[in-house]
């Protein structure tokens, strides 16, 4: 395979993965109401916005670390123990990040490097 490829990390927050962490990395949903739903499971502030709220680009991702095994057509304990390229994962449609979106204190904690 030869495709280009940039580095792209994950756009959860407190999250480093990337292409080459071994992760599957997977585009925001071009369906406007479950991309607004990732949005907010993301819930990234940016000031440059008139909200404050950020936006992923045609090139943000998440990676497979935020969603539940069964988000997945095949669950990536059982893909992983067969050998499965863990790159070639692909989300159930409709699928919803939840786990380990690194939020911050709603305090406004800063956060910790
Ligand atoms: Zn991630």
């Amino acid at each position: 395979m030869t495709r280009f490829i940039t580095m792209v990390y994950c756009t959860a927050a407190n999250c480093r993965n990337g292409f080459g962490s071994g992760k599957g990395m997977f585009n925001y949903p071009t369906d406007p109401v479950l991309r607004q739903i990732w949005i907010r499971k993301v819930h990234r502030l940016d000031k440059h916005q008139p909200d404050n709220l950020w936006r992923p680009s045609r090139y943000s991702k998440l990676c497979s670390h935020h969603f539940m095994a069964d988000s997945f057509f095949i669950i990536p304990a059982l893909a992983a123990s067969v050998g499965f390229n863990l790159l070639k994962l692909q989300l159930k449609p409709g699928a919803i990040p939840t786990l380990n979106m690194g939020h911050p204190e709603p305090t406004g904690m800063v956060k910790k490097r």
